[in-house]
C-alpha cells in the first residue's frame, strides 16, 4: 500500500518510508492511497473470530506486502497479548475498557505494533533509528515500553519536569536499555517544540535517522480501528445503532475508529468527547476552524489546541463539512462537570472511570437524549489509579494500585535535566 501526504507536495511513500520517517517531506500527515472495505461476511462472522485474526484482516491492507503474512500475524498477536473487556453499565451505555496493557493506557496498542514494525524494518539495517517523542504523560510510557529491547531503535523521551504524574514518570524513566528520558525544565508544549526542531535540523538528520512516534506516524494511528471492532464484536447481536464516544485530544483514536466504519464496520455515529479543549465541538457549530492554545485540565491529555489528526478525518469524509457532521456529534465539558459524572457512575454503577473516561461517558448521555434508542459505548483510555489523585478526591475511596503500576513505582528514576534546544542536541550528538 501507497501513502499520500496531506500536503499534497511530497511523492508517495510505501509504508515502510512512511513508519520510519513518521511525517513526510513536505511536513503533511501520511494517508493511504486507497481504502478497501471488507467483505460482509467478515463484519457477520466476527463473533467467531480471534481478536488476532480481526485485527490481521483490518490491518493486511494497509501494511502487505512489505511485511510477509507470516510476520504480520505474529506482530498483531503479539501486540495484542491482553483483554479488551467491554462492560455494559444499562440497555443504552457501555464502556470499552483499554487500559489492560503494560501501561494501563490505551496508547499501548499503537506504541506496540509500531515498535514491532520497526523493529521489522530495521532487523538487517546497520543504521540505528532513534525515536524521539515529547510526553504530556502516557505517551512516553507507552512508547518506552513498547520499544523496550527493540534491536537498532533508540528511544529518546522528553516530558516536562514536575508536570506528569509519579506513576507517568516511573513508567517512562525506569526501564534502561534502549530507553533514555529527558526532564525538560519547561512545559509540555516547550519539549514539543524542541522535538519539532530537531526534525528539521541538517546537523542532527545528517548524523542520525530520527523519528517520532506519536499518532502522526501511520503505524501508531492504523492500529487502534481494532478497538472498534473488539467493541462491536461483543455487541452486535443485542444492540442496533452502535454509537461510540471517544475521549478525544490529538483525534487520532476517533480518526481510527472512522478507518473501521470506511472499512464497512457498521458504526451509527461518532461522538466526540472534549473537556474544555473544545476546537471540534465549536466547529461543527459554526464551521469555523479556530484552534486556540491549550488550557490544562483533569483529563489532561486531552489538552490539545490544535489536534494533529483532525486533518486526516476532513480527508475521510472528503472535506465536506454536511458528510462529516452526518457522522460526528461532539460536546464538551468542564472538569466541574467531569468529576461529577464520575461520581455518578461511582454511585449508580459501581464503576471507577478515570476523568478521560468520565469524559466520554458524559459525551454518550449528550448524544442520548437526543437518539433514546442508541447504544453508546464510551471508551475508557485509561486506569483510574492513573490519576489517582482526581480519582480518590472525587469518589472519597482509597484505591488499589495494579501489579503493572507497583511493579515501576519501586524502580529507580533515572533521567538526564535539559532546559535548551542546544542541550538536546548536544545530547544526541554525543551518544548516538
Ligand atoms: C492520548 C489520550 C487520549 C486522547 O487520544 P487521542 O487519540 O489523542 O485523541 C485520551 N485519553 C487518554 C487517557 C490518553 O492517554
Amino acid at each position: 500500500m501507497n501513502y499520500y501526504s496531506l500536503n499534497k507536495k511530497a511523492a508517495l511513500s510505501s509504508f515502510k518510508n512512511a513508519v520510519i520517517k513518521g511525517l513526510a517531506p513536505d511536513k503533511g500527515l501520511y494517508f493511504p492511497e486507497r481504502i478497501t472495505p471488507l467483505p460482509q461476511d467478515f463484519f457477520n462472522s466476527l463473533d467467531s473470530m480471534s481478536h488476532a485474526d480481526i485485527a490481521y484482516e483490518a490491518i493486511k491492507q494497509f501494511v502487505l506486502p512489505e511485511i510477509p503474512e507470516k510476520d504480520l500475524r505474529q506482530i498483531v498477536a503479539s501486540t495484542l497479548s491482553f483483554d479488551f473487556p467491554v462492560v455494559t453499565l444499562n440497555d443504552h451505555i457501555s464502556t470499552l475498557e483499554l487500559f489492560h496493557g503494560p501501561t494501563m493506557a490505551f496508547k499501548d496498542v499503537g506504541a506496540r505494533f509500531m515498535a514491532r514494525c520497526l523493529g521489522y524494518f530495521n532487523q538487517d539495517n546497520t543504521q540505528e533509528v532513534t525515536v524521539l517523542v515529547a510526553t504530556s504523560g502516557d505517551t512516553g510510557g507507552a512508547v518506552a515500553n513498547g520499544f523496550l529491547g527493540v534491536k537498532g531503535v533508540n528511544v529518546v523521551i522528553l516530558y516536562p519536569s514536575g508536570k506528569v504524574s509519579e506513576i507517568q514518570e516511573k513508567q517512562l524513566t525506569t526501564l534502561g536499555q534502549n530507553i533514555r528520558a529527558l526532564e525538560v525544565d519547561g512545559t509540555f508544549d516547550d519539549c514539543q517544540t524542541m522535538v519539532k526542531r530537531a526534525f528539521l535540523d541538517d546537523s542532527l538528520t545528517r548524523n542520525m535517522q530520527l523519528t517520532s512516534a506519536n499518532s502522526i506516524n501511520v503505524a501508531r494511528w492504523l492500529p487502534q480501528m481494532f478497538y472498534f471492532m473488539f467493541a462491536y464484536r461483543q455487541l452486535y447481536k443485542t444492540y442496533e445503532d452502535i454509537v461510540f464516544s471517544v475521549p478525544s485530544g490529538n483525534f487520532g483514536n476517533i480518526c481510527a475508529g472512522m478507518m473501521a466504519q470506511q472499512l464497512g464496520l457498521p458504526i451509527h455515529h461518532f461522538i466526540a468527547s472534549n473537556n474544555v479543549n473544545n476546537v471540534v465541538t465549536r466547529y461543527l457549530i459554526s464551521q469555523l476552524y479556530e484552534p486556540r492554545p491549550s488550557v490544562q485540565t483533569i483529563s489532561n491529555a486531552m489538552d490539545v489546541g490544535a489536534p494533529s489528526n483532525f486533518i486526516r478525518i476532513q480527508e475521510i469524509y472528503k472535506n465536506k463539512f454536511d458528510t462529516l457532521k452526518e457522522h460526528l456529534y461532539s460536546y464538551s465539558f468542564t472538569d466541574a462537570e467531569t468529576r461529577s459524572a464520575m461520581l455518578e457512575l461511582y454511585n449508580t454503577f459501581g464503576y471507577v472511570a478515570d476523568p478521560h473516561g468520565a469524559v466520554g461517558y458524559l459525551g454518550s448521555k449528550a448524544y442520548l437524549k437526543d437518539h433514546p434508542d442508541a447504544h453508546c459505548v464510551f471508551l475508557e483510555t485509561a486506569h483510574p489509579t492513573k490519576f489517582l489523585d482526581v480519582v480518590e478526591a472525587v469518589i472519597k475511596k482509597d484505591q488499589p494500585l495494579p501489579e503493572q503500576i507497583q511493579a515501576v513505582m519501586d524502580k529507580e528514576k533515572v533521567s538526564e535535566n535539559i532546559t535548551t534546544y542546544e542541550d538536546l542536541k548536544a545530547y544526541l550528538l554525543t551518544n548516538y
